[in-house]
């Protein structure tokens, strides 16, 4: 095993903070630096910087001394001090700009809970995290504690999932739940639990990159007794890796909580095969599994960190075969709009003929595989999980073509612009001459 233990730093104004107060989560809270005159000391402020902390139109700023304690004082273009104090350029806007790039509120059945896919949902529970990053996709509520969901707006999250048995799985984020009351927490979840069609639960948070002295044992006893819960940390950076950190996720993953790693591929940050690899690997050092690389979202203020979509491909082009599989996230581009994540990955099928396949490798090396000739087609009609697979109306997509369901997916209007004003004749008027024939819709088939 590499005995090389993580680093762990504390920042020179800090040094003679008492061991009890450091690690004391309440106190890093009620520490946290936003003002320049906090800063004071800690970072080396450069103009832009002061500027922009003095801008009143940028949503909230607030840093633990923990995680400031990461920055390179002197350094304005450090990878950590760059997620979390603005600049300038937060004020400027961009092509493509939204408020609400990924229409969040419009998925939003009740206020705060987005229910976008068919079997899961995203229940926001506060506005309020322990540090804010800059690149924030919920920049347009977050830090404002008059946006913060009520008691009676989580109540109402909770119905709404009582009533829709399809969901099986519920996200809490936010802002970052972990900040919230444990005592409100325990209730929420609580309640989640008792539901007996959610199977799972799952919690995204950034407090233990931000303030790990917040993992405490009380905090890990809570949360072990609402398995299956899975966690999802945000790590950019190997800088953001440090001994306190792993300790938090060892005792998380001891309290037998599966962990996985969210990170967003941020220009002059993390946008670098070779950041991303050393990450990777220190990632699932701490049993955190990679889990998801976001393309950066086109959020108000985000403009200076957006990179193209082809970064994250080289990303995943180094990263897969290079090392580990397991340490290789999947690289998503959330789409603009409400689309929900759309994986985006290099090609690996070079060409096909009936029978075989043609495929490379990461080295280059391309192989064949040669397809079965006498395959039988797996039948629905004799399959138990067919048979029972829950129907999700409007939301089959792609796989409902495959599976004979429709015969094609059409844009709004299409049907009536390609009518070209002309009038219904029977010849065109019936959709039915192009019912599928045996297409693998059990009702056409038998027909
Ligand atoms: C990301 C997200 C989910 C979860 O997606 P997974 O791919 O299952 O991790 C669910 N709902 C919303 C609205 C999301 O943005």
């Amino acid at each position: 095993m590499n005995p090389n233990k993580f680093p762990s730093k504390r920042a020179q104004i800090y040094k003679d903070i008492p061991e009890e107060q450091w690690n004391d989560w309440r106190w890093q809270l009620s520490h946290r630096l936003n003002s320049t005159a906090d800063f004071e000391g800690v970072i080396n402020l450069t103009e832009s910087e002061k500027h922009a902390l003095d801008a009143s139109e940028l949503f909230r700023v607030d840093i633990t001394p923990y995680f400031a304690s990461l920055i390179d004082p002197d350094d304005p273009l450090d990878p950590v001090r760059r997620q979390v104090l603005p600049t300038d350029a937060e004020i400027s806007t961009f092509t493509g700009m939204m408020e609400d790039s990924l229409a969040e509120d419009a998925h939003s059945p009740v206020p705060g809970l987005v229910h976008r896919y068919p079997d899961r949902a995203l229940m926001l529970v506060t506005t309020q995290c322990a540090s804010y990053c800059r690149y924030c996709t919920r920049g347009r509520i977050v830090g404002d504690p008059t946006a913060t969901f009520s008691r009676s707006e989580i109540d109402a999250q909770i119905e709404y999932l009582q009533r829709t048995p399809q969901i099986r799985d519920v996200l809490l984020s936010g802002g970052d739940p972990l900040v919230l009351a444990p005592k409100v927490l325990k209730e929420i979840l609580t309640c989640l639990h008792e539901i007996p069609h959610i199977e799972i639960v799952r919690i995204g948070s950034r407090v233990p990159v931000f303030m790990p002295m917040r993992v405490t044992d009380d905090l890990c006893d809570m949360l072990r007794e609402f398995h299956p819960l899975w966690l999802n940390i945000h790590v950019n950076h190997p800088n953001e890796i440090t001994q306190e950190l792993a300790e938090a996720c060892a005792k998380l993953a001891d309290a037998g909580i599966p962990l996985g790693n969210q990170s967003v591929l941020l220009a002059g940050i993390n946008d670098c095969v070779h950041i991303q690899r050393k990450l990777v690997q220190d990632l699932v050092r701490m049993r955190v599994r990679p889990y998801y690389l976001y393309i950066c979202d086109l959020v108000e203020g985000a403009g200076h960190f957006r990179t193209p979509v082809s970064k994250g491909i080289e990303i995943i082009e180094g990263l897969r075969g290079h090392t580990s599989g397991f340490a290789v996230p999947t690289f998503v581009v959330d789409a603009p709009g409400g689309g929900g994540k759309i994986p985006v990955m290099p090609n690996y099928l070079i060409s096909s003929s009936d029978h075989k396949v043609v495929l490379r490798n990461y080295e280059g090396f391309i192989s064949t595989y040669e397809e079965p000739q006498d395959y039988h087609v797996h039948d629905p009609n004799t399959c138990n999980f067919c048979q029972s697979k829950r129907q999700e109306k409007g939301q089959s997509g792609v796989l409902g073509l495959l599976e004979g369901e429709s015969m094609d997916i059409k844009p709004e209007g299409y049907d009536s612009m390609h009518m070209r004003e002309g009038e219904a004749h029977r010849l065109r008027a019936d959709n039915h001459k192009w019912k599928a024939l045996g297409i693998g819709n059990k009702e056409d088939s038998s027909e």
